[in-house]
C-alpha cells in the first residue's frame, strides 16, 4: 500500500479501479501542479504526468482536467493530451477529446470591467491580472500581505459596484469574477452526460472544488488535496500524493486489463 494513502482511500481506489469505465477528473493548480506565485509558471509534476499518460492508454479510462483557468491557459500550462476532456473557466467551457484543436475562445468581458481591474493592479505593486474569456482574475500570491489584502478588497469593491450580475470567487491568492455562472460541478456533470462512465474520481485543493465533490455519487471518489474544510470523503496531502494515488489506480487497472494467465 502506498504510504501517502490511507487504508480507507486505498480500498476506495481499488473499488474504483475495478469499475468497467472510469473518469479521472482532476483540478490542475495545487492538485497536479504545486502552487506557484506566477500562474504562468505552474507545471504538473513529472510523476503525475507520467501516471496520467499511462492511464490514458488503458481501455475504459478517461481523463479530465477540471480547472478555473480558461481553456486557452490550460493549453499553455498543462500541455493536455488530445484524448483528455477539458473543463475550463469553472465549468463554463467543456471540451471533449479532440475539440481543443479547433476551439476558439470567445472573449466576452466588458471593456469597462477590464479597465477597473487594470486600475486595481496598477495601484497594488506585484499583483497581476489574468484575462479569461468570461471573466478576470486578480492574482496576489507572493505579494506582501497588506498589499495583497488591499488589492483583494479593491477587487471586491469593483465587483460590488459593477451593475450586472457577476459571479465572484475567492481562492488561494486569487479574487476572480465571471460574467457567466457555472461551477466545476456543472463541468463534471456535463462530461458524465457525454461519457456515461461507471464511476468518477475527482480531486481538488480549493473552495471551488467543493462544487465538484457535491455532484459525486455513491460509486464515485472525492479527494480533497491539502487542508481546508471539505465535503469530500478522502484527503491527500499534495501533488506527490495525488501522483501516488494515480499510479495505484493504474497498477490495479493494468492488472485487470492483462487478466489472469491461462
Ligand atoms: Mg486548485
Amino acid at each position: 500500500m502506498p504510504e501517502a494513502i490511507s487504508s480507507d482511500l486505498t480500498s476506495a481506489l481499488a473499488a474504483f479501479a475495478s469499475q468497467q469505465t472510469i473518469l479521472i477528473a482532476l483540478d490542475f493548480d495545487g492538485t497536479l501542479a504545486p502552487l506557484v506565485d506566477d500562474p504562468e509558471d505552474s507545471r504538473m509534476i513529472a510523476p503525475a504526468r507520467q501516471a496520467l499518460e499511462k492511464l490514458t492508454a488503458l481501455s475504459g479510462v478517461s481523463v479530465a482536467i477540471v480547472t478555473g483557468r480558461a481553456i486557452d491557459s490550460v493549453k499553455r500550462v498543462a500541455d493536455p493530451l488530445k484524448e483528455w476532456f477539458l473543463v475550463g473557466s469553472h465549468g463554463i467551457e467543456v471540451l471533449s477529446p479532440g475539440d481543443v484543436t479547433s476551439y476558439e475562445t470567445p472573449w466576452l468581458v466588458p471593456a469597462g470591467l477590464t479597465e477597473a481591474f487594470d486600475a486595481v493592479v496598477k495601484a497594488h505593486p506585484r499583483t497581476r491580472l489574468e484575462h479569461k474569456p468570461f471573466g478576470l482574475a486578480l492574482h496576489t500570491r507572493g505579494v506582501e500581505q497588506p498589499v495583497a489584502q488591499a488589492a483583494e478588497s479593491a477587487a471586491h469593491e469593483v465587483c460590488d459596484a459593477w451593475g450586472g450580475d457577476l459571479v465572484v470567487r475567492t481562492g488561494h491568492g486569487i479574487v476572480e469574477c465571471s460574467i457567466q455562472e457555472a461551477t466545476k460541478g456543472d463541468g463534471i456533470e456535463e462530461i458524465r452526460r457525454r461519457l456515461r462512465p461507471s464511476a468518477v474520481l475527482f480531486a481538488g485543493d480549493d473552495r471551488t472544488d467543493e462544487d465538484g465533490f457535491a455532484v459525486l455519487e455513491a460509486q464515485d471518489v472525492g479527494i480533497r488535496v491539502g487542508g481546508g474544510e471539505t465535503i469530500a470523503s478522502h484527503r491527500l496531502a499534495d501533488a506527490s500524493a495525488v501522483a501516488e494515488a494515480l499510479w495505484f489506480i493504474h497498477d490495479q487497472r493494468a492488472c485487470v486489463e492483462s487478466g489472469p494467465e491461462l
